[in-house]
């Protein structure tokens, strides 16, 4: 019976797992904290969403320069193929307000009890607290032709031994949560193999912005309800939702979706967001608004009545302009539509969502498998690419779990299963 050694038990490396076992491959999963999945439960808190239901067209498109790799990844394994992955074990799927996927019971637990269970009935061993540490060879860049090295793991004890396998899957995360498992000390195991990884940095993360006292006081943990974020001087559409001030700064879907937008113009020295509070008006319909002013209204009263703007919002436009505000409608109007918001900088990656950088795609053929390690294969987050929140992330690592197993059954010649 060919064998089979994943390590990372998060959702790529447990899926790749599965399609291995359903095709006879003997699996042995080793997972270095005392359970598998911990970031996929943590997922799970706030509601666990699975894929997104737009159209694939769209759907693709949020992989940014990495969509014409993972396209053809979501032909094999797509959002339907994970949803009706989750019905098998006996949890239907939701299309939520936003279009997003959820599981029926919100959370991620009891999936993936269903899923532990699938793996025990398929013979699957999850060796927990097991560390993968790097490769029994001398390091440097590895023969093409020459036969894999073993894998050094350690156990709970301390205990470090050889392990081989017909063929590896790695599936070992990005370096956001670090205490959840997924850290990237790996980088520089795989580096000193010769393998090209991007540097690793923070992706769908809050940035931070210095907020005078006051306005951090009293508006920390307030949101900033449909609000539409531009990133000054960055071509690309306006990134719309609702984001989340906070005493540091501001985070949200759309702070997260203008990332990489964020990321390039700190490189080159400043980033300026600019929050349009009205997304629906033009600045023509706020200045015919804006004029409707009574002699009497207070700043705050003007804004509220002509423009309904919230506390928070009115505050962020007073913070814009260090206590001032314009007293004219249309320069009111213009400013509405564009307040500036200086960034300090982002986040730590240990609060981000996910992990930009990676495994360049250069180092990997389409199934995944290294092209300096023939018979290893790489899949989920430890790759090069991102996505924004609404489900992408999951969704590719999931079929990058699947891709690379398929590619290890090619590999080993055997049959993958429907
Ligand atoms: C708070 C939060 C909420 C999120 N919500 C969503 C969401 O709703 N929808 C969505 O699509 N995505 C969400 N994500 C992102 C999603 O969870 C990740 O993209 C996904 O888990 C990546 O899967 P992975 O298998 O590649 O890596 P991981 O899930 O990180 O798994 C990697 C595994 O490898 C193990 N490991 C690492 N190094 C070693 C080693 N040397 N030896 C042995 N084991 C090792 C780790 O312990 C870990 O279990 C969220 C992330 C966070 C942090």
């Amino acid at each position: 019976m060919p064998t089979a050694r994943v390590i990372g038990g998060g959702p790529a490396g447990l899926m790749a797992a599965e399609v291995l076992a359903r095709a006879g491959v003997s699996v042995t999963v080793h997972e270095r904290m005392p359970s598998p999945g911990r970031k996929f439960l943590l997922a799970g808190h706030g509601g666990l969403n699975l894929t997104h239901s737009e159209n694939r067209d769209r759907f693709v498109t949020r992989y940014g320069t990495s969509a014409g790799r993972i396209a053809p990844m979501l032909e094999v394994f797509g959002p339907e193929d994970l949803r009706e992955w989750c019905a098998t074990l006996g949890e239907s799927t939701f299309v939520g307000s936003s279009g997003r996927v959820f599981p029926q019971a919100f959370r991620a637990t009891p999936l993936f009890r269903a899923w532990l269970a699938r793996f025990e009935a398929l013979g699957v061993r999850i060796e927990r607290r097991t560390l993968w540490t790097g490769w029994a060879g001398a390091a440097g860049a590895t023969d093409a032709n020459a036969p894999a090295d073993a894998l050094l793991i350690t156990d709970a004890d301390g205990q470090s031994s050889e392990a081989t396998a017909d063929v590896v899957v790695f599936a070992l995360g990005g370096a956001s949560w670090p205490h959840l498992g997924a850290d990237g000390t790996w980088v520089g195991l795989f580096a000193e193999r010769g393998v090209e990884v991007t540097p690793l940095r923070a992706a769908n993360v809050g940035v931070r912005v210095e907020w005078s006292e006051v306005f951090a006081e009293r508006f920390a943990g307030t949101p900033l309800k449909n609000v539409s974020l531009a990133v000054r001087g960055q071509p690309g559409e306006p990134r719309r939702g609702d984001a989340m001030l906070t005493r540091t700064g501001i985070e949200g879907g759309p702070v997260y979706a203008s990332g990489a937008a964020i990321r390039d113009t700190l490189d080159a020295g400043q980033c300026v967001l600019e929050v349009d509070l009205r997304p629906d008006l033009t600045v023509g319909h706020l200045t015919e608004r804006l004029r409707q002013r009574r002699p009497k209204d207070s700043a705050s009263n003007w804004l509220r009545r002509s423009i309904g703007l919230d506390p928070a919002a009115i505050g962020l436009v007073r913070e814009a302009g260090g206590g001032a505000l314009p007293s004219d409608a249309d320069a009111m109007a213009r400013l509405i539509k564009a307040v500036p918001v200086v960034v300090a900088g982002t986040m730590p990656i240990d609060r981000a969502i996910s992990t930009a950088g990676g495994i360049a795609w250069s180092e990997v053929d389409e199934n995944l498998m290294l092209h300096r390690m023939p018979g290893t294969f790489v899949a989920g987050e430890m790759l090069d690419w991102e996505a924004p929140t609404g489900g992408y992330l999951l969704q590719a690592s999931f079929s990058m779990g699947v891709v690379a197993a398929r590619g290890a059954l090619a590999w080993l010649g055997a049959e993958s299963p429907p």
